[in-house]
């Protein structure tokens, strides 16, 4: 049941972080994957791990906010595999953390793109391959936006992050005529790279702290958790062992989020 032998799985923002991982434990469990991101030299490494395009496995270069550039990838996975089965929406921004006046509109504009028309664009694209023979998507939100508002100054990133776990609700409902499965994971604090590109702007004598302070995970005292944690739940989720869960959210977060 945890096998994905014959299966095709496309995971965006593949090359690094919980997509790279997710990607590792979907080919590690028999999937030919798929990696989709915005940074060849990233998708080449993971692509290579993987063991490359001898086993089955392929990366492209798009934009998941991209309309055009979405639906030359998924016309690309069409005429190498003619199905799709498994959709992890994982690609996302931190974006420009700060205080409201001073969040600019095309700095909200981004973030909400990146994290949300994306994960639009991802399942909206990818329904005519899914509807196939049915299939399983994971979205990854996060607790920020659905239970942790402590990151002040990370309210774009928070909505969109909440509107994911929305979206993944109406989708699943709308779509399990057709044997899709929509279930969303919102990880707690992570060891990833993605805190690196974020942009922080902090007005004198206001708090703007780091995401997820240290100290605050009551399971391992304070330590993140892991993308490979993440990509063990994602595969659990892409699986046929979750065939009867469908809108789901599910939290991994070691207990962060009962604080
Ligand atoms: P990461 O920066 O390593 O991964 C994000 C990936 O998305 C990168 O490979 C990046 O190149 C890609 N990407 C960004 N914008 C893109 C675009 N426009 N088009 C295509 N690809 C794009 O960070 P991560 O921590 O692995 O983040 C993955 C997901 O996990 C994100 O959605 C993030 O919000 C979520 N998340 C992370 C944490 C954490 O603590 N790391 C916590 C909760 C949720």
């Amino acid at each position: 049941k945890f096998s994905l032998d014959d299966r095709v799985a496309l995971v965006t923002g593949g090359g690094s972080g919980i997509g790279r991982a997710a990607a590792e434990a979907l080919a590690e469990a028999g999937a030919k994957v798929v990696i989709v991101g915005r940074t060849p030299e990233e998708l080449d490494e993971t692509l290579a791990g993987l063991g490359g395009e001898e086993r089955g496995h392929i990366s492209i270069t798009a934009d998941v906010s991209s309309e055009l550039e979405m639906g030359n990838a998924f016309a690309t996975v069409a005429n190498r595999y003619a199905r799709l089965d498994i959709v992890v929406a994982n690609a996302g921004i931190n974006g420009v953390w700060a205080p409201l006046d001073q969040l600019g509109v095309s700095e909200w504009d981004q973030t909400l793109a990146v994290n949300l028309r994306g994960t639009f664009l991802t399942l909206k694209l990818a329904l005519p391959l899914l509807r196939k023979r049915g299939g399983s998507v994971v979205v990854v939100s996060s607790i920020n936006g659905t239970r942790v508002f402590s990151n002040s100054g990370a309210t774009a990133y928070s909505c969109s992050k909440a509107a994911q776990v929305a979206f993944t609700k109406m989708t699943a409902l709308e779509l399990a005529k057709d044997k899709i499965r929509v279930n969303v994971v919102c990880p707690g604090a992570i060891e990833t790279n993605i805190d690196d590109s974020t942009e922080r702007r902090a007005l004198e004598g206001i708090h703007l702290p780091v995401e997820f302070p240290e100290g605050d995970v009551p399971l391992t005292g304070g330590q993140p958790g892991s993308a490979d944690q993440v990509a063990q739940l994602i595969g659990f989720l892409a699986c046929d062992a979750s065939s009867h869960i469908t809108g789901t959210e599910i939290y991994i977060e070691g207990g962060q989020s009962l604080l």
